[in-house]
């Protein structure tokens, strides 16, 4: 199973939103990040067939995107702003969807247990959607999305509002489903795709900014990612220097991890350390040199 996206353009009216989108996207979790606004939405409703494309072309299993019925049966979508009927139980939510209005009730009535029992729901199927958390809800969601056992499943910002219990569970589940077909995961949290997913692209601007491993993305920030200890008072000075990622406030003292600049007197300083760079330091970084170069103001970008 193969998605190619090529020279993708998308507009609202006369915005153009999406700028020549390239994109392969093979078996396994994508992870798709970038801040709001960037894009990621619009990309993956296009995907869905949710907004026609005009400008450009996206084939999956050598299908085109035009060919929008055979598309659609491939699919399944988890939309950011899902929601269903509260009073509906897990079961009942499951059974009111059209895609199994064809298949008798035996079959229908087995694949629904199947599906609540692979995201642990089955103890709950007779639970009401109202009284379910956020993280159980994501979950029957993503039943839903798998009625039709499609081959690729996409996810739209999933842990949103999830408790970071729910947020480990969702992504486990997820993995386990793209052990044999393509789930491509939509996130503004870098950590949310960090242990699950090998292929990222970054968005930003309506561009693609970075696509392929995160490994790679890794190695790029290796060698620019630093910490140092420095009483709160000298704070303001550093912010002011280096691009900090994170502040941790112990008692008297700042524990900054920043972009190291070798301009900033602060790298002199004798308690700076080399540290290993994290997705999260790897993405800030990426966004910061591609800040720097198109309008140089760094920090403004990425901290919005
Ligand atoms: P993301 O999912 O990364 O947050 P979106 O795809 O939602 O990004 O948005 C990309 C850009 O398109 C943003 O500038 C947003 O304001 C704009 N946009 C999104 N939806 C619409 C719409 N229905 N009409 C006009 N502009 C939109």
């Amino acid at each position: 199973m193969k998605i190619e996206i090529k020279h993708l353009n998308q507009y609202y009216g006369k915005k153009q939103v999406l700028h020549d989108i390239n994109l392969t996207i093979s078996t396994g979790m994508f992870g798709l990040l970038g801040r709001n606004g960037a894009g990621k939405t619009t990309l993956m409703k296009t995907l869905v067939t949710l907004l026609p494309v005009k400008e450009g072309e996206i084939s999956m299993d050598g299908i085109s995107i035009q060919k929008k019925k055979a598309i659609r049966s491939m699919i399944g979508f988890l939309p950011q702003d899902f929601s269903m009927y509260g009073n509906m139980t897990a079961y009942q939510a499951m059974e009111y969807l059209d895609v199994l209005s064809e298949i008798d009730s035996t079959t229908r009535k087995k694949r629904i247990g199947e599906l609540l029992e692979q995201v642990n729901l089955s103890i709950h199927k007779h639970v009401k959607v109202k009284a379910m958390s956020g993280g159980m809800k994501r979950r029957l969601g993503i039943a839903q999305a798998l009625l039709n056992d499609p081959k690729v499943l996409i996810v739209d910002e999933p842990t949103a509002g999830l408790d970071p219990e729910e947020r480990l569970r969702f992504r486990n589940l997820l993995s386990e489903i793209s052990e044999d077909k393509i789930v491509i995961l939509s996130t503004h949290i870098a950590s949310d795709i960090e242990a699950a997913a090998e292929n990222i692209a970054i968005m930003d601007n309506g561009h693609i900014i970075f696509s392929e491993s995160i490994e790679k993305l890794i190695s790029q920030a290796d060698g620019k990612i630093f910490t140092v200890e420095v009483p709160r008072t000298e704070l303001k000075p550093v912010k002011e220097q280096v691009q900090v990622i994170s502040l941790q406030q112990e008692g008297t003292l700042s524990k900054i991890r920043f972009i190291g600049n070798q301009h900033a007197s602060i790298m002199n300083h004798p308690l700076v350390l080399q540290e290993k760079a994290t997705l999260e330091d790897a993405y800030l970084y990426l966004l910061s040199e591609k800040g720097g170069k198109e309008n140089g103001a760094i920090s403004k970008r990425i901290f919005h």
